[in-house]
């Protein structure tokens, strides 16, 4: 018999502007949280989820760090990140700069299929599967199948952002037209309005409700991008419940609304649509939930419970 390791673990988010981390014990419970802002560029990156880490073991109760989950953007290849185009990263071994900065072992994660692991934490009693669809500057999705992360076999599963639905529609950055992404992304919304507002996205929205035609009509974009995406996840993996997350998400009910209005009028003309209730099945992630951060905490190494699978 070998000696218990010590239970805590922490989970670190980065995301463009903000890091997040959380500490955690054996049962998942939060120990601690806090913010920071992100310095981007690689050395920047190490030094803020280092630094992320450093502080939120000082927390009172938190003590020794067992391991570290870091759920970040851009493609995962083992603990490297690569093409995390908005934090200036194009090829980093982001696990080992920060095992040695902070002497525990270290898991990387998609930022998505880490947020979906807390999601899944976050709302419990959820059955066997659940889908956390991430409306940020981008659209994706992470699939938790039998309490886990289902990756597929390269890493792609959930990418719904880049299904096109329409093939005229506006160009993509990876190269196809009318992806989900194009019109219901935050960042694409945001450039498609063109609101000068701090919030476009939230502009949009207030400008549809005072009937701005061109507003409605970007609205009406965005919860169809957002319906098919539910369509894609509950027809491809039939998840109980998809959870909706990530920025977008603050909205609250006028984004479901729309959301569950397009999906209702989508099933309109089809019993099998209609059968499947996709109105019934979506759900906010409570706004403050560091789900991000709680999810890369309970897949960092060996915690017994959600597992990446
Ligand atoms: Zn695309």
């Amino acid at each position: 018999m070998t000696a218990a390791p010590p239970a805590v673990r922490v989970g670190v988010d980065v995301g463009g502007t903000k890091v997040e981390a959380v500490a955690i014990d054996a049962a998942g419970g939060i120990l601690a949280r806090m913010r920071r802002e992100t310095v981007r560029g690689e050395a920047g990156v190490i030094a803020s989820v280092s630094d992320a880490v450093a502080r939120v073991a000082a927390e009172p109760g938190v003590g020794p760090v067992a391991a570290v989950g870091i759920g970040i953007p851009g493609q995962i290849v083992g603990a490297r990140v690569r093409n995390a185009v908005n934090l200036g990263i194009s090829d980093l071994d982001l696990g080992g700069e920060v095992t040695a900065a902070v002497g525990a072992a270290v898991h990387v994660e998609n930022d998505v299929n880490a947020a979906a692991a807390g999601a899944y934490a976050i709302r419990g009693a959820v059955g066997a599967s659940m889908a956390y669809l991430n409306l940020g500057t981008g659209i994706a999705a992470g699939i938790v199948h039998d309490g886990r992360v289902w990756p597929g076999a390269g890493g792609t599963a959930g990418e719904v952002g880049h299904v096109s639905i329409d093939p005229r529609g506006p160009e993509c950055p990876c190269g196809q037209r009318g992806c989900i992404e194009t019109l219901a992304g935050g960042g694409a919304v945001a450039r498609r309005w063109s609101g000068d507002g701090e919030h476009p996205v939230l502009d949009l929205f207030d400008a549809a409700d005072a009937a701005d035609g061109r507003a409605l009509s970007l609205r009406g974009d965005l919860a169809r991008g957002v319906a098919a995406a539910v369509r894609v996840l509950v027809l491809t993996a039939d998840p109980a419940v998809v959870v909706i997350g990530g920025g977008v998400s603050r909205l609250g009910d006028r984004l479901l609304d729309v959301v569950r209005g397009e999906l209702r009028a989508s099933s309109e003309r089809s019993a099998f649509l209609t059968s499947l209730r996709l109105h019934e099945r979506i759900e906010l992630l409570p706004s403050d939930a560091p789900a991000g951060a709680l999810g890369a905490a309970l897949l960092a190494p060996a915690f017994e419970g959600v597992a990446r699978g």
